[in-house]
C-alpha cells in the first residue's frame, strides 16, 4: 500500500490553497463543503473565487506565494499552473510536517485526492495512488451508478436510531444481524422510494418486534426494448436484489441476464394470440410471492405503464396490502425511434406523436381513425405486425396518401434489429417476402423519410441482411 487513506476533520481548520485558477476553484469549494477555513493566495482569481470571496469567509491574499502564508495552517494545496512554485510550496509545508498536495503530481505532494463518491454522511473515496486519474474517474461512475443517491438518507435514519438499537440488542452479534436485514430489505426500499416516514414507522415496529419482519414486496420494473445498456440505474439494483424474477416473452435475453444469478426466474410469458399465463393469474402469483416474504422484480419490457397493464398488477398488490415501487423504463417507441434514426418529432414533418395499440380483435381494430389519419403527425402501433394491412387500409381510407412513409422495426435495440421502410400503399405487400420477428413496431409518418440520413446504429443482423 503506497498511501493511507483516511478522512479528515477539517471542520473550522485552516487549509492554504494557492493559485486562483479553475483548479483552486474547485479544492477550494470542496474544502469548504468540509467546513474547512480557506486561505487563498494568488497574484489574481478566477471569476467564480472573486465572487466566492465577495460572499465573504476566506481569507484571501494578492500576490505570490511566500512561507509565512503556512502560519497557522493545518493543510496545504498548491495548485498553481507553474511547478517550480508549486514545488516550492510542497518542500517549505513539508518541512513543516504539513500535509500538503500538489494538484496533479502526485510525487511532488505528501498526500493525494481521492475521486468522490458523496453521499454525506457515506463517502467513497476511489484513488489509483496517482497513476491513473483516468481510472480512478471511470471507477467512481461505475459505482456512482449503483449506489443509490439517497444512501445518506439512509446513513442518517440508521445514525438516529443507533443508541435505540443498542439498548435494544445488547449482543454485538444479534445488532450486527439486526442491522443487515434492514440494511438490505423494506427499511432501505422505503428510503430510497422517497417514503422516509414509513421508513422510520418500519425500523421503529422492526425494533420492537425484535427483528425485520421479512415482507415481501413487488418492484414493477421497466426492462426498457432490449438492450441492457438502456436500464436505469434503479431497475439493475432492484433486478440484482430480488429473490425472484417474474419475466414475459418481451424480455431479451441480454437483459435477462443483468438479474442476480442466484434468483428464481418465473416465466409468465405472453403471446399475441396465446397468453400462457392470464393476466390475472400473473396478478396473484405476484401477491403470494410476496406474502411469502419474497422481493420480486416484475420485469417488462420497454415501459410498465405503456401498453403494459402494469396499472392492473399494481391494482392486485394494493387491493392485498402489498408493499411496492414502480421503475420507469424506454418504451419500445423510444427505444425503435433512436436506434432507427426515426425521430418522433420534427419541426418540418410532425408536431405530435401518439401512440396506440394496433392489437387485432375479431380481425378489426377499433380505433379513432379520423385522428390517426391526420397529416403533420407521427403515430406509433405497438403490437401491430399481424394487423398491418388493416392499419395501412384504415389510414388510406380516412385520408393519408398512399405515399405516406411507414417503418416496420424489429426487435430493435437488439443485435437483431432489422428495419423496413416504404410506403402505406405498398407495405402489406412488400413485407411478404421476408420474414419479420416479433416484437415489432411500426411508425407511420413523414419522419420515417429521415432514417436514411440519420440512421447510426447498424445491427448485425441488418449487416447479414445486406450481405
Ligand atoms: N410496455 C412495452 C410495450 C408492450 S406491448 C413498452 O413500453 O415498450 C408489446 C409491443 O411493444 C410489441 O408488440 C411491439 O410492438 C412493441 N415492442 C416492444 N419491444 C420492442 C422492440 N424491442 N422492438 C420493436 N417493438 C417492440
Amino acid at each position: 500500500m503506497d498511501f493511507l487513506p483516511i478522512f479528515m476533520n477539517m471542520r473550522g481548520r485552516l487549509a492554504l490553497v494557492v493559485g486562483g485558477g479553475e483548479v483552486a476553484t474547485r479544492k477550494v469549494a470542496l474544502l469548504r463543503e468540509a467546513g474547512a477555513k480557506v486561505r487563498l493566495v494568488s497574484p489574481d482569481l478566477s471569476s467564480a473565487l472573486r465572487d466566492q470571496f465577495a460572499a465573504g469567509g476566506m481569507e484571501y491574499r494578492a500576490g505570490s506565494f511566500s512561507e509565512a502564508d503556512l502560519d497557522g495552517v493545518s493543510l496545504v494545496i498548491a495548485a498553481t499552473d507553474n511547478t517550480e512554485v508549486n514545488a516550492e510550496v510542497a518542500r517549505l509545508a513539508d518541512a513543516r510536517a504539513l500535509p500538503v498536495n500538489v494538484v496533479d503530481n502526485a510525487e511532488a505532494g505528501n498526500f493525494i485526492m481521492p475521486s468522490i463518491i458523496d453521499r454525506s454522511p457515506v463517502q467513497i473515496a476511489v484513488s489509483t495512488g496517482g497513476s491513473s486519474p483516468v481510472l480512478a474517474r471511470l471507477l467512481r461512475a461505475h459505482l456512482e451508478s449503483t449506489i443509490p443517491s439517497t444512501y445518506g438518507r439512509l446513513a442518517q435514519l440508521v445514525e438516529r436510531f443507533r443508541d435505540a438499537v443498542k439498548t435494544r440488542f445488547g449482543d454485538v452479534n444479534a445488532r450486527r444481524k439486526f442491522w443487515e436485514s434492514i440494511l438490505q430489505g423494506e427499511v432501505a426500499e422505503l428510503i430510497f422510494s422517497g417514503k422516509h416516514d414509513d421508513a422510520e414507522s418500519s425500523l421503529e415496529k422492526a425494533i420492537a418486534a425484535g427483528g425485520a419482519e421479512h415482507a415481501g414486496e413487488v418492484y414493477l420494473v421497466g426492462g426498457g426494448p432490449g438492450d441492457p445498456d438502456l436500464l436505469t440505474f434503479r431497475a439493475l439494483r432492484l433486478m440484482q436484489q430480488a429473490d425472484v424474477i417474474v419475466y414475459d416473452r418481451l424480455i431479451s435475453a441480454e437483459v435477462l441476464d443483468m438479474c442476480r444469478r442466484d434468483a428464481h426466474r418465473i416465466y409468465v410469458g405472453k403471446e399475441r394470440d396465446n397468453h400462457s399465463v392470464p393476466q390475472d393469474q400473473i396478478n396473484q402469483l405476484l401477491v403470494d410471492l410476496a406474502k411469502e416474504g419474497k422481493r420480486v422484480c416484475r420485469l417488462k419490457g420497454g415501459d410498465p405503464f405503456v401498453f403494459g397493464r402494469g396499472g392492473e398488477e399494481i391494482d392486485t398488490l394494493t387491493a392485498n396490502g402489498v408493499n411496492f415501487q414502480v421503475v420507469p423504463g424506454i418504451t419500445a417507441a423510444l427505444g425503435t425511434a433512436a436506434y432507427a434514426g426515426i425521430p418522433l418529432t420534427h419541426r418540418d414533418y410532425s408536431q405530435a406523436a401518439v401512440f396506440v395499440t394496433g392489437h387485432l380483435k375479431d380481425n378489426t381494430m377499433n380505433l379513432n381513425w379520423p385522428a390517426l389519419a391526420q397529416p403533420n403527425q407521427t403515430v406509433v402501433f405497438y403490437m401491430g405486425l399481424k394487423g398491418l394491412p388493416v392499419i395501412c387500409a384504415k389510414l388510406m381510407e380516412h385520408g393519408l396518401p398512399a405515399e405516406t412513409p411507414i417503418a416496420l422495426v424489429q426487435q430493435a435495440t437488439t443485435p437483431r434489429q432489422r428495419v423496413f421502410t416504404g410506403t402505406l400503399g405498398g407495405m402489406p405487400e412488400q413485407i411478404q417476402k421476408v420474414e419479420i420477428k416479433p416484437p415489432t413496431l411500426i411508425i407511420v409518418g413523414n419522419v420515417v423519410k429521415l432514417h436514411d440520413k440519420l440512421k447510426w446504429f447498424v445491427s448485425p443482423a441488418e449487416e447479414a441482411a445486406q450481405g
